[in-house]
């Protein structure tokens, strides 16, 4: 991670854009794009950021044809502009011709992998799906020239050298070392294939790919490599005698780009207490953000946004306030005949009740218990952990509480609907995935409350044993079997020398840390 705590940072040969530098990067640019929207706190997308960054080494000489940025969807700041951009899931791939209008808001990237060589073969298709008329002006043409095109060329005499690489149709090496040389003066590259026997006869070549060079005074020659490899190209070329790197001048606009983020000062709190402010500011994020990526509610998403709603009402044990706002909101959802609700119908409520009642959601994240030790780590995901981890103790505690809702007649209400929630709306798709594989491996046999809160426990500790070390993991909250020794001693055990838990000290100690009682409206120690 860089020095800011961010996913990238200054050193990395990429843009990183903000609210304000998106539209003007993208818009009417002389280069192509591709940006990765991201999400600081989506697990999946921090480990993913080692990839981007080298893939942002892999083809840094290629910016000026088409660049590479990201944007963090997770800094306040941008929560507009990822919505405005349709952005619902991290990571979102988005990529951006040269020359777009400002309506453009980019086209979507699906691929089947996202390893450094997939997307800069995408990043080739990106710049050949331009026409001669509209392709970046920095960018040689890219299609491979014929023998009609290249033969009359031997024996001239010219300024510079050129360089024909004969490779097979399939074969991207051709075009690589042409991007790998954008940078540098002296040399142009070509490519040509080995469909093209004229040429091949002329060369002499028989094995692919290959490279033949042209130079200034007219001679030629097929050009030894030790290996037929791109690298091993572009490096010959670079080296040549008079091949010069061009002086670049977006290299210091780049930097004027970089968005900077103030971040929170530290505020020191206490491990076995739970957080009213975490558990606000998950449903701030989630009301305000998860769900604005959704400009209508129908179907199956109004459907699981009700329940969502109705068992934070019944089981939330924080401030009354909040009780009353999900009350409110959960009595008008299912007042409302509607097949359909518009997104902002339901800000508008959230903001009334607030007016009237003063208080609750504030127009800022606070984590506490949540906190990262750099800007990026923790928050979200967090607290959405403890906000299910206290309503599944919450209705443990409280067995009728549900009655009535038409939720009490599963199994595992609340466990049912944090599934449905996850599934619908987690921005972080890969760990919504992972989740959605656990709950159809055994969610269905969890038969009684206790289990729940069981459940829950045992597959939050997977998923920390999966991410240990992991990228995402906070080195001053080290995902670890959790509670630790120190926080419940009596929750372990040893059984013939190995750790076992004991399940029903590890329940007692749940039914403590995520009851009621527990609850400190503080936001500091
Ligand atoms: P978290 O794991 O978020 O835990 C928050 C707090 O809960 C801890 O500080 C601790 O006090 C308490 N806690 C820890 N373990 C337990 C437990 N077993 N039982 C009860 N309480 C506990 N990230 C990925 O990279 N890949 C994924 O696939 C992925 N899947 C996720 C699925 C879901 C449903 C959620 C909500 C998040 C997922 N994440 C995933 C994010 C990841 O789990 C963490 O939330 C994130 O990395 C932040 O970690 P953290 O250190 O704040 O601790």
């Amino acid at each position: 991670l860089g020095a800011s705590g961010r996913l990238y940072s200054e050193e990395d040969p990429l843009v990183i854009l903000s609210s304000d530098s998106l539209k003007p990067t993208v818009t009417n640019s002389s280069s192509a794009w591709l940006l990765q929207f991201y999400s600081s706190w989506c697990g999946h997308c921090i480990q993913y950021s080692s990839t981007w960054r080298a893939l942002a080494h892999d083809v840094k000489d290629w910016q000026g044809a088409i660049g590479l940025a990201v944007l963090d969807c997770a800094q306040e700041e941008n929560f507009d502009v990822c919505k405005e951009f349709g952005i619902k899931f991290y990571p979102t791939f988005k990529y951006f011709r040269a020359h777009g209008e400002p309506t453009d808001r980019g086209t979507i990237y699906r691929g089947a992998d996202r390893e450094v060589r997939s997307v800069r073969q995408l990043m080739i298709d990106i710049l050949q799906n331009h026409t001669a008329l509209d392709r970046p002006e920095s960018c040689p043409p890219l299609e491979p020239f014929s023998s009609a095109q290249l033969l009359p060329l031997l024996g001239q005499r010219s300024d510079h050298y050129t360089a024909i690489i004969l490779e097979e149709p399939d074969s991207f090496v051709g075009r690589e070392v042409i991007l790998d040389l954008l940078q540098f003066s002296g040399v142009l590259v070509r490519r040509a294939l080995s469909s093209d026997l004229p040429l091949l006869d002329a060369l002499n070549i028989a094995a692919f790919p290959s490279i033949y060079l042209l130079h200034p005074n007219g001679s030629h020659a097929q050009m030894h490599s030790e290996k037929r490899l791109r690298f091993f190209f572009s490096s010959l070329l670079r080296t040549l005698p008079g091949v010069q790197r061009r002086r670049r001048s977006e290299a210091a606009q780049m930097g004027a780009l970089q968005d900077r983020q103030p971040s929170e000062p530290w505020r020191d709190f206490d491990r076995s207490k739970v957080y009213t402010a975490d558990l606000e500011s998950a449903l701030h994020y989630l009301l305000r953000v998860e769900l604005a990526a959704h400009s209508s509610l129908e179907g199956e998403e109004l459907q699981v946004f009700k329940e969502f709603v109705t068992v934070v009402a019944k089981l939330y044990p924080g401030r009354g306030s909040v009780v009353k706002l999900m009350e409110t909101l959960s009595d008008w959802l299912l007042s409302l005949p509607l097949q359909q609700i518009p997104y902002q119908a339901v800000m508008d409520l959230v903001d009334n009740k607030m007016k009237i009642s003063g208080v609750f959601l504030g127009a800022e994240l606070r984590w506490v218990g949540c906190q990262g030790s750099r800007p990026g780590l923790r928050g979200y995901p967090c607290s959405l952990w403890t906000l299910f981890h206290v309503l599944t103790v919450q209705h443990e505690a409280t067995p009728t509480a549900l009655d009535g809702t038409g939720l009490e007649a599963q199994a595992a209400p609340v466990l049912q609907v944090m599934r449905r929630y996850i599934r619908t709306f987690f921005g972080c798709r890969e760990c919504a995935r992972h989740f959605e594989q656990a709950a159809a491996a055994g969610m269905e046999q969890v038969k009684s409350r206790e289990e729940e809160v069981l459940w829950l426990w045992n597959q939050h500790n997977r998923v920390n044993a999966r991410l240990a070390g992991s990228l995402s993991d906070d080195p001053l909250f080290p995902k670890a079997p959790w509670p630790s020794p120190a926080l419940c001693p009596a929750c372990h055990e040893e059984n013939n020398g190995v750790h076992v838990w004991n399940q029903d000290n590890v329940l007692q100690f749940l039914r403590h840390h995520y009851g009621a009682a527990n609850l400190s409206p503080r936001y500091s120690l």
